[in-house]
């Protein structure tokens, strides 16, 4: 069992808990090991598991967050450490919320819809008409004699009824993708120059997510955030200081998701 397989298991309406699909006949999870699995993955990843629970919105980011600033109060950077203690703890939060905003806006390929809380149906009346007889059937001799005509036994009636619609926002799959619309998660796009100029398709990288394959948020923003707080901020201090700490927060979320992946496929199989 892999992590991006676990929000299946909130969705209450999920029929089987396991992903395996079913022809393999591989032991399906009980919810009971799912959590007794979530437990351990918890204890022994849990800033990695906060972090990915957070991201698909399961649960509240504050623990996450809370894991990530700690990381963060514990870097040397050459350009924080000379901040004053109070600048650092105002700037340090920023950081670590753009850092979480990327990681998990550019972390899943697909989210769980929240139209349909990942069931891909919705619940919906639908009418459907419905005949009675309520003077019994129409005779044998109605469908012969003239003018007069079976359906006069008829009575239509509106019938609503309790349906599961297939929800319009994800098509029914329970989940939407958070790739780039440029590209569609590609990471390449279709070259129209080059692609005239040669007579073949040729592509490049997608300029709006910079072949990342998912819009991530402009740190241009983190930077104007920064220089509220630091109006002189050079463009060394920048790079060299903020937006490396801002990689090197993002590239730690990573980290551990990748080690809660671990833990959690070591408990599950
Ligand atoms: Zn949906
Ligand atoms: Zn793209």
């Amino acid at each position: 069992m892999n992590l991006e397989s676990l929000p299946k298991f909130y969705s209450p309406k999920s029929p089987k808990l396991n992903d395996e699909t079913p022809a393999t006949g591989g032991a399906a999870l009980t919810i009971t090991d799912v959590m007794a699995a979530q437990g351990m993955v918890q204890s022994k990843a849990p800033l990695g598991f906060n972090l990915f629970l957070a991201k698909m919105g399961i649960q509240d980011p504050a623990p996450a967050l809370d894991g990530l600033m700690h990381y963060a109060l514990a870097l040397k950077n050459p350009v924080l450490v000379k901040l004053s203690e109070k600048a650092r703890l105002e700037i340090l939060p920023v950081l670590v919320q753009f850092a979480y905003a990327d990681y998990s806006r550019s972390a899943a390929s697909k989210a769980p819809c929240p139209h349909c809380s990942g069931t891909g149906f919705i619940d919906a009346d639908s009418t459907t008409k419905k005949v009675h007889y309520p003077d019994g059937k129409p005779p044998k001799w109605a469908a012969s004699t003239k003018g007069v005509f079976p359906s006069y036994w008829e009575e239509w009636k509106e019938v609503k009824q309790p349906a599961k619609v297939k929800c319009d926002h994800c098509n029914g799959k329970g989940e939407v993708s958070t790739a780039c619309r440029g590209c569609k998660g590609k990471g390449l796009v279709l070259d129209d120059r080059r692609t005239k100029l040669i007579g073949a398709p040729t592509y490049k990288v997608c300029g709006r997510c910079n072949g990342n394959r998912y819009s991530r948020v402009p740190t241009t923003l983190a930077r104007a955030l920064v220089e509220r707080v630091i109006p002189d901020l050079t463009s060394y201090q920048w790079y060299s200081g903020y937006a490396d700490v801002i990689s090197t927060l993002v590239t730690k979320c990573w980290q551990e998701e990748a080690f809660a992946e671990v833990q959690l496929r070591k408990v599950t199989r």
